[in-house]
């Protein structure tokens, strides 16, 4: 397994739709394998392919063991994933992702998804995610079409900068300003 580059905002990989995975062979699984070690590696809960500069639709998601959710830890990677039904109920999260570093900004999700997908051998699978999973699904899934967060973000006036101390500061603050 390796730990790949994470492409960042301003890559055209970002933007670009990502296309349907059809071979379901040992690349596949490398790619699965170097995914959930990128995204662990970064301390994320979820990565898409384009965002190591592959564009094929294959997503990885896991919420941290310590987590407060049933599925905490459990490792989903999916192939071709897509989102066949979402509630109506809509939650308001701050959200984050590897390709925008240290930003975080309020994103209007649906609070339950069900993702149905194949698994890295090509079997069908379906997921009934709620909450933070239903969010992290929805997020990945967004990047298989070129969609990121700023792009749903509930104001764009409402996105803050996370510094290295871990505070939250308006994204126009200048470094000075930290100390
Ligand atoms: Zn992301």
């Amino acid at each position: 397994m390796t730990v790949r580059k994470i492409y960042t905002l301003g890559e055209p990989v970002l933007r670009r739709p990502a296309k349907k995975v059809s071979q379901f062979n040992k690349a596949l699984q490398e790619l699965v394998d170097d995914m959930a070690e990128t995204m662990r590696s970064a301390d994320g809960v979820g990565l898409a392919a384009p965002q190591i500069g592959v564009s094929q639709r294959v997503i990885v998601v896991q919420l941290p063991e310590e987590y407060d959710h049933p599925l905490a830890g459990k490792l989903f990677a999916l192939v071709n994933p897509e989102i066949v039904e979402r509630s109506a109920e809509e939650e308001v999260e701050n959200e984050g992702c590897l390709s925008i570093p240290n930003i975080i900004g309020p994103v209007r999700r649906a609070l339950k998804v069900t993702v149905k997908g194949k698994d890295v051998r090509g079997r069908p699978t379906r997921v009934e995610a709620e909450g933070f999973l239903a969010r992290a699904f929805q997020h990945e899934i967004d990047h298989l079409d070129g969609i990121l967060f700023i792009d749903r973000v509930e104001s764009p006036e409402l996105l803050r900068r996370v510094t290295p101390e871990g505070e939250v500061v308006p994204l126009e603050a200048p470094e000075e300003q930290k100390a």
